[in-house]
């Protein structure tokens, strides 16, 4: 599937029906899931392996792992409303996708999951809760040797410094994320946030 295409397929999902700002709830718009997921297909990383999104809110990054040829794809996610629309719109592309309602901050979660070989998410960036985002980088380098991650831009340092002894930053891709109005605290009808998306490498066994 091309990229114009995927990018088609993923513009025409459900978004959240009820979005949680506490969750951080912001659908990846189409174009950036699209180069996140043809950037790690052309990587290798896709096409006939295991996939894990987590966080996958309503499927966009999972379903489009499938639609490129994952062998196996999983989504984690915390919010059971989410799951329903994800697996609504898994349907409507004939995506095959397994959708688990859990907490990233579960403990026995990473023996539940097993391993994948990749994990592709968009994790809360940290805006309402500080450091949300770190419970999904550990879950994420105890579970697969790769991952994917859309990241505000700039975290890039803390990333490194988090991640220090256990994996390697081994290549950024920029893009923006148009967050349209959708909590009362939003100012304006569009607003655009610098991102990268970062490819992680896990450097211990
Ligand atoms: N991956 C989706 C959603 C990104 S928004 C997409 O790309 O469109 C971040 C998602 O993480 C939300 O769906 C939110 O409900 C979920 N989330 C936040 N905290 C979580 C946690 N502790 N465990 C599992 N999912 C969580």
């Amino acid at each position: 599937m091309k990229l114009r295409k995927l990018e088609i397929a993923l513009q025409g999902l459900s978004g959240f029906s009820e979005p949680q700002a506490s969750l951080e709830q912001y659908q990846t718009p189409a174009p950036l899931a699209a180069r996140l997921l043809y950037h790690a297909f052309m990587k290798g990383d896709i096409k006939g392996k295991s996939v894990c999104d987590l966080g996958s809110g309503t499927g966009v990054l999972a379903i489009g792992a499938s639609l490129l040829g994952a062998g196996m794809v999983t989504g984690v996610e915390l919010d059971d409303k989410a799951v329903k629309v994800a697996q609504e719109n898994a349907g409507l592309l004939d995506a095959d996708v397994r959708f688990i309602v859990a907490d990233v901050k579960d403990h026995t979660l990473p023996d539940r999951l097993g391993q994948y070989d990749t994990v592709i998410m968009n994790p809360p960036f940290g805006a309402q809760k500080s450091h949300a985002d770190r419970p999904f980088i550990d879950l994420a380098l105890s579970i697969a040797p790769v991952t994917y991650g859309i990241f505000n831009a700039g975290s890039r340092q803390f990333i490194k410094t988090y991640t220090q002894s256990r994996a390697g930053i081994n290549e950024v891709v920029g893009g923006s994320f148009p967050i349209r109005r959708t909590f009362s605290f939003h100012t304006r009808d569009v607003q655009e946030i610098e991102v990268e998306i970062l490819r992680l490498i896990r450097t211990i066994p």
